[in-house]
Parts: structure tokens; sequence; C-alpha cells
């Protein structure tokens, strides 16, 4: 029955059929169905022409037309009136199909209009208004909250309007009956009080007060919430069920010493936390899958060598890849004290590491005595073989893609648990979207004891003395960084930008001792990576840079960070930068430097900057501003495009349909039960359209 043809609905017929699917993809009942309101008006209020200003809805007027006028010729042609009220006037225009309104139209006859009005050359209009007389109002018994449909200016022209799509849905309603299948597994209805599937359906399309709207709305949002979460979980628990993983059985002593021992502070509750997870994945049996997100700063390190020190207790060996020849050296750094401390073997392998220092590591790897081997994306080729690695660990996720993270899989006939660390914040919804396949672990608090870093927002005007206050910073032994944006890094004038800046920067310093370097993405990565080791080592004081500095570079001395038309940076690239000073023990600050006039979008992401250093609030504004596909760099199709729900004002009820939909698989996971006999058809029907395995792995 669902899948008829819309073709022979009233008011449809064969050309309107085609417009429909051509448009918007409306083929059957069942699409038809489900295409939803988008908002609703409230026909019980009326409004004045004086109150107009701020609306932007359709809206509804009572007044007098005049000076009913056909104008322009040919396509151009169109009929315009006069409406008036007590307070004001404006204008009418048609483009198409009013022939009838001619006729209709009489002066000094007072009438319902209805519509959207815009401004057209600083004069209020409305396009297409609908209008009644008063009669014609009074018998009709039309709904109070009528359905505003999405629609396109195609099918506007084509004269889709509110009338004729309730005709349609009408018409559709009779056809199908209030019959429709419950989607939704009777106990949960019950349990959060939700509506049934006939009510939601009738009410989202032919609301019979605001509380059975709000009702609806709920329960078709959970229902659409809940089949995403359904799809998600039932393939993270499959992959737990098909994945064998190494099973750690016990906590070890290097584990213990360097717990006990080595560590020189208390780990925080949320480290502490997360490495609970991790202990209860190692030990399950299944492979683990998990995405540990932190912020800058939060103590991921720690938690990777806990978490890598588990493998080797239990004699497997361990590997941690960073996405940089520099990163990867920096943790080699720091991780090494640690494992000499423990008598353990390290080695680092880069794209740089000599060919004799590659066979002592090919070596050992395969004869199993190299512990822990830390690296860049160079682990990932080929000829490097394990013996058998039991965890592996990969910073700054965003950097690596699914395939080469599956690359590390098929080294081993079971594969290495997964621990994928980022200092991107995403925010917990869209995690649970977009991740939702993965496990996920949140570092949520920093170490105790850190300074906060003081974020200014300051103008371009006020450069000399921002420059004067750097220098102050520089002669209590502090090192600056001073970013440039550079939109596109093979932009001729935004490098010509760069250059001249650092020429005025090295004019403003030349009378003293500070030293300066520059990194821009147009360098040779060695000899960036010279530039970042001179002023790692300190013996450059001023790094002048593009955004090549943006991920993980660990200067503690490093205090203070201008970044200049800060307004250009989008807010998750403004809190990465500002994640590069307040490492050390100087109070640091961040000084965002901007034109006088910012959009109003420019002013936000500065406003949130200066407010708070949480990278999780940072990240929730970002999402607000940019919607979730530009934050995952991709327009995710499909996974992204919710038919009635918003992932960002439905936070909430995502959560409570992952737990209900992780209840009932934890109840029957194949939907095998003769109650979950319509959960398992909706549900594989969903999978069907969306495919998106796929897409995410
Ligand atoms: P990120 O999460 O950005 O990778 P790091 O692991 O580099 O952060 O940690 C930042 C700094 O905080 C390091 O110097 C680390 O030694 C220190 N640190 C980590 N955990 C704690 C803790 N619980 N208490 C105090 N300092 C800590
Ligand atoms: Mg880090």
């Amino acid at each position: 029955m669902l899948q008829q043809s819309i073709k022979y609905l009233p008011g449809v017929g064969r050309v309107r059929a085609q417009l429909l699917e051509q448009e918007l993809g409306l083929k059957t009942f069942e699409d038809l169905l489900n295409h939803f309101p988008y908002r609703y008006i409230d026909r019980t209020k009326f409004y004045k022409i004086n109150e107009l200003g701020a609306v932007n809805t359709d809206i509804q007027l009572t007044g007098k037309i005049s000076r009913i006028t056909e104008v322009g010729s040919g396509r151009k042609k169109r009929l315009t009136a006069i409406f008036e009220d007590e307070t004001g006037q404006l204008e009418l225009v048609w483009f198409k199909n009013y022939q009838y309104l001619i006729k209709k139209i009489l002066p000094n006859q007072i009438y319902v209009v209805y519509g959207r009005p815009t401004l057209f050359n600083h004069k209020l209009n409305i396009a297409h208004p609908e209008v009644e007389t008063l009669e014609e109002r009074k018998k009709k018994s039309f709904l109070k909250l009528q359905p505003v449909y999405p629609s396109t200016e195609k099918l506007i022209k084509k004269g889709f309007n509110t009338r004729l799509w309730t005709q349609i849905m009408s018409g559709l309603f009779k056809e199908t009956g209030l019959n429709f299948k419950e989607s939704l597994p009777l106990e949960i209805l019950e349990e959060l009080k939700l509506l049934d599937k006939n009510q939601a359906l009738f009410n989202i399309h032919f609301p019979q007060n605001i509380n059975l709207l709000h009702k609806a709305q709920t329960r078709l949002k959970f229902e659409e919430l809940f089949y995403l979460q359904l799809q998600l979980l039932q393939k993270n628990l499959q992959h737990k069920k098909k994945i064998k993983g190494h099973i750690f059985e016990k906590i070890g002593p290097y584990f213990n010493k360097f717990y006990h021992d080595i560590i020189p502070f208390d780990l925080t509750r949320a480290q502490k936390k997360v490495l609970k997870e991790i202990r209860a994945d190692v030990k399950s049996g299944a492979q683990m899958n998990r995405l540990l997100q932190g912020d800058v700063g939060s103590g991921k390190t720690i938690v990777a060598m806990l978490s890598m020190l588990m493998a080797i207790d239990n004699q497997y060996q361990a590997t941690l890849v960073a996405p940089t020849e520099i990163l990867a050296q920096q943790h080699y750094k720091g991780l090494k004290t640690y494992a000499e401390a423990l008598g353990l073997n390290i080695h680092l392998l880069t794209g740089s590491t000599k060919q004799k220092e590659r066979q002592v590591i090919h070596t050992q790897l395969e004869d199993g005595s190299l512990n822990l081997l830390i690296g860049t994306h160079a682990i990932f080729e080929g000829k490097v073989q394990f013996k058998n690695l039991g965890i592996a660990i990969i910073d700054e996720q965003h950097r690596f893609g699914v395939a080469q993270r599956a690359k590390m899989w098929q080294k081993n006939l079971i594969p290495p648990h997964m621990l994928v660390m980022t200092a991107t914040p995403i925010p917990r919804t869209l995690a649970l979207t977009h991740y939702g396949n993965l496990d996920i672990s949140i570092i949520d608090e920093l170490p105790p004891g850190r300074k906060p870093v003081q974020t200014l927002h300051r103008y371009r005007k006020d450069k000399p003395k921002i420059l004067e206050f750097i220098k102050k910073e520089l002669k209590k032994g502090q090192q600056a960084y001073i970013v440039y944006p550079l939109i596109e890094e093979s932009e001729q004038l935004s490098y010509q930008d760069l250059t001249r800046n650092y020429e005025k920067i090295k004019e403003f310093f030349k009378e003293t001792d500070f030293k300066i370097s520059m990194v821009h993405g147009k360098m040779k990565p060695e000899n960036k990576e010279i530039e970042m080791l001179k002023f790692k080592n300190n013996e450059t004081q001023i790094m002048v840079a593009t955004t090549v500095i943006e991920v993980g570079v660990n200067v503690p001395n490093a205090s203070i960070m201008l970044i200049e038309s800060a307004e250009r940076f989008g807010l998750s690239q403004l809190h990465q930068l500002r994640g590069r000073v307040g490492r050390g023990a100087a109070q640091s600050y961040c000084i965002l430097m901007t034109d006088y006039k910012l959009s109003q979008e420019a002013r936000t992401r500065i406003e949130t900057m200066t407010a708070t250093n949480d990278g999780f609030k940072i990240a929730e504004v970002d999402l607000k501003l940019r919607g979730p596909g530009n934050i995952l760099g991709t327009q995710q199709s499909g996974l992204m495009q919710f038919r009635i729900a918003d992932i960002i004002k439905d936070a909430p009820l995502m959560h409570t349909a992952r737990q209900f939909a992780y209840q009932l698989l934890q109840e029957d996971f194949y939907l095998k039960h003769p109650k979950h006999k319509q959960v398992r058809y909706f549900l594989q029907k969903q999978v069907q359209k969306t495919g998106f395995w796929n897409l995410i792995g």
C-alpha cells in the first residue's frame, strides 16, 4: 500500500506527480507521508502591517485590497495590488495563476491575506499571498496550526501552496486510513509515554493542538534517532562479537612500577576513568576500537603509555603513531625517559630514520625484543613487521584515514587493540552520531594547578602596544608565537603578506638580541623542522608562522601567542592554536587581533574564545555556527541529514535514544523475538536506504 504511486491521489495527477518527484524526490505514499512540515503557522493570530518589520514567516492580515493592476509583459507579466489595514499598506504581487483573483477581489470588501512579507526596494510586499473573504474563512473548518511544507521555487510557482498541500495530504490519509504499522517497541512507547505511530503521523500533518503537535514531533524525532543508534550500536557490538582481540590477562610489574614509582604526579579522575575503560576493553576478548578525546594538555600521553604497558606486561609489543616527524620525536623523547627507567627497549621510526637504524628496528621488531615503537606513518609500511603487536595508539586522529588504520590490522591475524587519540573536541552528540560505532572515552578535566591562558581581544591599531608587551615578556625569558592566516597556502599575496610582516617584526626587535624563526606552508618539510627545532631549543625566541604549527607542538617556554586577523580563523583552529601556549609555569596569553569591523559570526567566535578555555564548549558553539557537516570536514550525505531531528537541539533525545537502543540490543541482539519483528523490518529497510556502513569505519 505504502509503495503506491502518488499519481492517483486527489490533487496530484500525472504532471504534478512528476514535479514532486523531480523537485523533492517524492514518489510513493510513504515518501509523501514522511514529507513532514518544517513549521506551522498559528492561524488564530492576525498581524497588523506596522508590526511586520521583524517577522520573517508566513503571517495573516485582514484589510482591504485596491488598485489591482496587471503590469509588465511577456514573462514579466504579473498582477499587483495594494493591501491596507488601519496601520499601513503594502504591495501584493502574483506572477502566475492569478486570473481568478481579478474577478474575485472587490473594493471595500474585507479580506484575509496570508503569506510571507519581504522587503523589496525598502518596501514591504507579499508575493503569492492567499486571499480569502471573511465568509470563506468562516465556512472552512481549517486547522489552527497550519503546516508549512518544504518546497521549492518551482513548486511554488506551479501552485503548490498551503491549500494544495493540505488537499494532497488529506487525500493521502483518506486513502491509507489510519493504520500504519507501529515501528517502535511497545515497551518503549509506554515507558517514554510516546504517541503511537498513527497519532504521531496524523498530528504532524494535521496538528489538532499545540500539545499534540509537540508530542508528535518528539515521537518522530525519537524514532529517527533510535533507528540511527540501533544501526550504529549494532555495528559496534557486532564488531566486538566478530573481531577477536588479544587478551591482556594481567596488570603486571611494568604498569605497576610506572604507575606507583615513576609518574611524578597523581592521575586526574578523568585519566583514571579512561584507563578503567581501556582496561575493560583489553581483557574482554574483543578488539578494542576506541576514540579518546581530550583537550590539549589534558594528559593523553600518560594514558597512552599506561595502555601500552598493559600490552607489554602481557608479552605484547606496542606502538604509538604521530602525524608528523616533529610530534613523533617529541613523543619519543618524552617516552624514552620512562621506557629507560623501566628497562624497556624503545625505538623511533620515521621517514628520516637511517637505513642502519632501520635494520636494527626490523630485526628487533621481528624477534620481539623491541617493546615500544614510536613513529610516523612510516610504521604503516609493509616491510614493518611486528612479532606480536598488542596495541596501536594513534595520536591526532584527524590526520589519518580509515584506510591507514586498517593497514595496521592486516599485519596480524588477530588485530591489535586500537586507541585513537584526538585533541579536537567533538561535541558529544556529534561524536555519538559520527563515531557511534566506536567506543568513546573522554578526558574532561585538566591536571590541577594549570594557569588558564588569558585570552584578549585587541584591534589592529593596538599592534605597537602588543609588540611592546611581547618584548616585555621575552625579556622575562619567555618565547612568543605570532601567527598569520593563510587561507590558501599557495596564495601568492598572502605569502607576500607574511614576509612583509616578518620584516616588520624583525625591524621592531632589531635593537634586542631576540632571534626570529619563520615557518610557513611553502617551505620544504626539512626546513620547517629545522626552524621548529630552533624555536623549541630556545635558539630563536619568536616564531612567525602560518597555521602549520597547529598540531601538537610542545614548547612549554612559549607563553604568548599573537594571532593576527583572528577573524579569519575558525573556532576550532583558534582553539588548537591557543593550545600551543599555557604549557609551562608562566602565565600565558593569547591575543586575538582583528579589524574593527567584524561580522556577527566572527564576533561570536572571538567572544567565545575570550569567554572560555573549554574545548568542548567551544566545539558546541562551533557546531551551532557551522553545522555538523562542516565540522567533520565532510558533508556526510545521508548520515547527517535528519528528516525531523536536529542534532543540536535534540541532543538529550539522542542520548535517550541511544540508551534505549542499547537496552534493546542487550536483550535481543538479532531482534529475533516476535515482538521485535517490526523493529527488525524497519531497521533493515533503513540500512538498505542509507547504506552507510561503508561511509564510516
Ligand atoms: P595532551 O593531552 O595534549 O597530549 P600531554 O599528555 O602532552 O597532553 O600532557 C600535557 C602535560 O601535562 C605533560 O607535561 C604531562 O606530563 C602533564 N600531565 C599529564 N597528566 C598530568 C596529571 N595528572 N597531573 C599533572 N600533570 C600532568
Ligand atoms: Mg598530545
